[in-house]
């Protein structure tokens, strides 16, 4: 277990192509200065980029990485009473209003909620969407999950990631842990007390989803894992151990 708080991010002579390269080859961190990364954050609904690594997204931000959430779905199956075309349309906007607040870019996959595929058409949809990003890093679901969406988007990713021949940094993180994500060992944690509220505030900007009920669970998620590293709030990651290495904010 490994924890990167207090490190900085350095700014390098050598190109990031050129350090990701270097990290390739030796399997160690690539430095990246502020402003050099294009970091994809692959959630399946609106609200699960944000919980899971909202804090770290805007620590990213702060930093002048280019930041796109890529929603699998817009959530179509997640309001009750309301047709998938109209729960389609309210949950993109507060996806569009939460992105706004951690200055991210949104960009939607075309999956509907609960009628989410896995099978090797959607695998090359998927798969051009991210080159079409050119990311550095990505962070997705954890695979573990009992949210079948949740189990797809991190499939998605991943079958990608191998199809790009492991060019990218890959992270999972967790969402709603004990409840949907389980066995998940931390390998890595950013420290989000800095952050918190802007987290917070992206995650209440998913009205329809009663976020007082889901945030008290991330509330607790954020002060366990920031008990871990003696921060006040964090958010943990597991890093793929095959993939590069991204130095994350401290
Ligand atoms: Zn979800």
């Amino acid at each position: 277990m490994m924890s990167l708080t207090r490190r900085c991010l350095l700014g390098q002579a050598a190109s990031l192509a050129a350090a990701l390269a270097a990290g390739a080859r030796a399997g160690k961190t690539a430095w990246a200065a502020p402003g050099q990364l294009r970091v994809v954050v692959a959630g399946a609904h609106p609200d699960d980029p944000e919980t899971g690594c909202g804090g770290t997204i805007a620590r990213l931000s702060d930093l002048g990485h280019e930041i796109v959430i890529l929603y699998l779905t817009r959530g179509e199956r997640g309001i009750k009473g309301k047709s998938f075309d109209e729960a389609g349309r309210i949950r993109t906007a507060e996806a569009q209003r939460a992105c706004e607040i951690l200055k991210a870019r949104p960009a939607f996959a075309g999956q509907v909620n609960g009628k989410v595929e896995v099978n090797y058409a959607r695998y090359d949809e998927y798969l051009k969407m991210l080159q079409g990003e050119r990311p550095d890093v990505v962070f997705t679901h954890w695979p573990i999950d009992t949210h079948e969406d949740h189990r797809a988007t991190s499939l998605l990713v991943y079958d990608a990631w191998l199809r790009m021949e492991r060019k990218f940094a890959l992270y999972y993180f967790e969402v709603m842990t004990g409840m949907q994500t389980s066995q998940f060992l931390p390998t890595h944690y950013v420290d989000i007390t800095a952050t918190e509220a802007r987290k917070r505030a992206a995650c209440f900007a998913h009205a329809s989803q009663n976020p007082e009920e889901f945030y008290a669970v991330h509330d607790q998620m954020n002060r366990c894992r920031g008990m871990e590293i003696r921060a006040k709030y964090a958010e943990a990651f597991v890093h793929h151990a095959q993939s590069l290495e991204i130095e994350l904010p401290g």
